[in-house]
């Protein structure tokens, strides 16, 4: 039993660098494949960058989506793509002349072209040099739609727009439902598009196209506010919560056991170490209405439970533990979500799409709102009182379910 005592214990240097990192989810570029991928040519420009790799796990891209399609989607997920545009949620998908999105970004998808040459039995060519010599721009334009309606490897696929499970949240713009669900199509145009991923075309026609992933699970375990969030207290503050946890006799227990389960070697000491393993953070320098800083850390691991209540034990002790970084207490912090391409790793001012060189796509001004609000705020005679009162963090808005977001 003196294996499993907490005193005796060598336990490692808590900033030792993290495990498993290759394994997550919400790192990576796009476009990168083994074997290589034979790449479409389009007549259409988009951004044909590389991007940050963008993953969501299965529970969210069906959020509010209504059990008729969720069913057949859970059952055979690989046989759907997911296509999230930039900025989706019920103020996207009610704005007046989106209600044919899903047809727009079919009709893009279209106009991909394989260089490999095509059975003419069977695919119906488009002789566009014939037609496009000496044509007017509307004739060439018709010719080229023409083409993409041939187009065989977009033959029988569809896209399909979500319906909302009951009436939903309404009032909350950017909240759930968020994606659309692509079925159909050449296996190597669905690789390709899950390849690229990030499609801008222009300000009102830019999205996302993902495979699902049912297997992977969010890395985003908590995220923490407070006086000692500050980006140079990083190892403080990850010293602070892996010694926590280590001597926490619920997790120790509950981690044993998820651990013992899944074969993991070792004592209760050995596993509490393998479980925080993995725990990185990142910091984001958000301020408050009044331009006072207001950090956030985000503390990340790979999640090893393999069932749902394990999970939700896991992270309600990690949630709940108070960590002290000297005098100073972690408070628990509201979600940090992008409401343009829906990631849970950073805010919306640190999206990194609309910030790509060359991005078609729309961009987010928040950052000069922000900071014309605080200006405003700092003008008004009773900000100093509000201030004095530890006013909270304005950008954070409350989101659906009462969660608080960082826009
Ligand atoms: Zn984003």
């Amino acid at each position: 039993m003196a294996a499993n005592e907490k005193e005796t214990y060598p336990w490692p240097d808590p900033l030792a660098p993290p495990k498993f990192t290759g394994d997550n989810p919400h790192t990576g570029r796009t476009c990168s494949s083994t074997p290589s991928l034979e790449i479409p040519a389009s007549w259409v420009a988009y951004t044909d960058a590389v991007y940050d790799r963008l993953f969501l796990p299965l529970d969210q891209l069906l959020g509010n989506v209504c059990g008729e399609q969720v069913e057949p989607i859970k059952a055979t997920p690989e046989t759907f793509l997911v296509v999230i545009p930039y900025g989706a949620g019920n103020g996207l998908y009610t704005k007046k002349g989106n209600q044919h999105l899903n047809q727009d970004i079919l009709a893009f998808l279209k106009t991909f072209r394989f260089a490999r040459a095509v059975d003419e039995d069977t695919v119906a060519v488009v002789d566009l040099d014939a037609i496009t010599e000496g044509a007017m721009p509307e004739q060439v334009e018709a010719a080229y739609h023409a083409q993409d309606a041939a187009n065989p490897d977009t033959q029988g696929m569809q896209i399909v727009m979500p319906t909302q499970s009951g009436t939903g949240n309404g009032k909350d713009r950017y909240g759930k439902p968020w994606a659309m669900f692509l079925t159909g199509g050449s296996e190597w145009l669905r690789d390709f598009l899950a390849y690229q991923q990030t499609f801008a075309i222009d300000k009102t026609l830019t999205f996302s196209i993902m495979k699902f992933e049912p297997a992977q699970f969010l890395w985003i375990i908590a995220n923490f506010s407070g006086d000692s969030v500050l980006c140079e207290a990083e190892g403080a503050i990850l010293t602070a919560v892996k010694r926590s946890l280590w001597y926490h006799d619920e997790f120790r227990f509950l981690i044993d056991k998820i651990l013992t389960k899944n074969g993991v070697p070792g004592t209760v000491n050995d596993h509490a170490v393998h479980m925080t393993a993995s725990f990185t953070l990142a910091f984001f320098n958000n301020t408050d209405d009044w331009g006072c800083p207001a950090t956030v850390a985000q503390l990340c691991s790979k999640l090893i439970a393999t069932n749902i209540e394990d999970q939700r034990a896991y992270l309600h002790i990690i949630r709940t533990t108070q960590y002290w970084v000297d005098l100073a207490p972690l408070k628990l912090a509201g979600s940090i979500d992008c409401q343009l391409c829906k990631a849970d790793t950073h805010p919306t001012y640190g999206c990194p799409f609309f910030k790509t060189e060359g991005w078609y796509g729309p961009t987010y001004d928040g950052v000069e709102r922000h900071a014309q609000h605080v200006q405003k705020a700092n003008m008004k005679p009773t900000s100093q009182i509000k201030r004095g009162r530890g006013g909270h963090p304005q950008k954070m808005s409350a989101g659906k379910n009462g969660r608080k977001r960082v826009p």
